[in-house]
């Protein structure tokens, strides 16, 4: 079968490899689609190094089971599925609360195994989420996102009438903005430097604000009477913005780092942490619940997945779609591959 093998940092080659075998407990997954996100980047360029190498990149799919393994019960050919591209181990206390997100004998697809930048791909069975006809297999790699999306709005509860900033607008911030208005959140603050961006924001049900355009901690302040947000969701994971968020929530509110942040802030305001008693959260990951529970919002009609796909291409060009990726964040949302 044909597959992108990454050799080294930016040595992703797309060769033939052997098609796997299917294992007892296991299914064979034909890939249909696969969605580049900021992590296959990293690990594209070196700045993450998997434990293994070579090992065939991408972990945001969907496709259809083509083989099942001996032992399989819920699992037959032909079912349509999105991949939990966590690997977890099922037998340690984080598994046994279902946290699996944060099993520490577990990984990623395209990382610690062989991932989705592939025909075909072998995974376990309880990593298959199957999905309904009326999702595509291209809209359906952003369940991934949204179920993200999903695991972090379990830690901070949004009640009808909350007022939420989300700060940045990719496809995940756009995510956390339409899981806001659906939450009852009223308003929810969407702010972003692209108006193209906000311009979905707004149809998401967003009142939005073009942070290059006006200083957006003041204009949410001036919105709320100078009272701030009961919740600030950061979804880019820079300095800056986690300082903005910061400022921007009210006295007792509550700080959702869900852009992924770097190891060391600057600028890390302490004193508000202690003056306004922030509750600070952080989310990683998710777990299958958050998948079935994004599934649901899908078929409902109140998530649009489609919108945010803005980029195709073939497995062929893989190297420049993680290019587009990387180079250009402010131009693209959902850079999906087709396989
Ligand atoms: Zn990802
Ligand atoms: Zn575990």
């Amino acid at each position: 079968m044909k597959a992108a093998v990454l050799r080294g940092p930016y040595d992703l080659r797309v060769e033939e490899v052997p098609r796997p075998k299917v294992l007892p407990g296991h299914v064979v997954v034909k890939v249909k689609a696969t969605a580049i996100c900021g992590t296959d980047v990293g690990i594209y360029k070196g700045k993450v190094v998997p434990p293994r190498m070579p090992v065939i990149q991408g972990h945001e799919s969907t496709g259809e089971v083509v083989e099942v393994g001996p032992g399989v019960t819920d699992l037959r050919v032909g079912d349509r599925v999105v991949l939990n591209s966590i690997i977890f181990c099922r037998r340690c206390p984080a598994c046994y609360a279902g946290r699996v997100n944060l099993c520490p004998n577990g990984g990623l697809m395209g990382r610690e195994v062989d991932g989705t930048f592939a025909e075909y791909v072998a995974v376990p069975d309880y990593n298959c989420i199957k999905i309904p006809d009326s999702i595509s297999y291209e809209d359906g790699t952003s369940l991934i996102a949204l179920a993200t999306v999903f695991r972090s709005h379990d830690k901070i509860r949004i009640n009808p009438g909350d007022t939420v900033a989300v700060i940045g607008q990719g496809a995940a911030g756009l995510l956390q903005t339409r899981l806001s208005v659906i939450s009852g959140a009223e308003p929810v603050f969407a702010w972003s430097r692209s108006q193209w961006k906000l311009d979905i924001a707004e149809r998401f049900g967003a009142r939005v604000i073009n942070a290059g355009q006006v200083d957006p901690v003041k204009a949410v302040k001036e919105a709320t009477d100078g009272a701030g947000v009961d919740v600030a969701i950061e979804s880019i994971g820079s300095s800056a913005t986690l300082h903005q968020a910061m400022e921007v929530v009210r006295p007792g509110g509550t700080v959702l780092f869900f852009g992924i942040a770097p190891a060391s802030l600057d600028d890390f305001n302490g004193y508000a942490m202690y003056y306004k008693e922030l509750k600070i959260v952080g989310s990683r990951g998710m777990a299958p619940v958050d998948f079935h529970m994004g599934i649901k919002v899908v078929q409902s009609g109140k998530v649009d997945l489609h919108s945010l796909i803005t980029h195709r291409f073939d497995l062929d060009h893989v190297k420049d779609a993680l290019e587009l990726v990387d180079k250009r964040p402010g131009d693209a949302l959902r850079v999906v591959v087709r396989i």
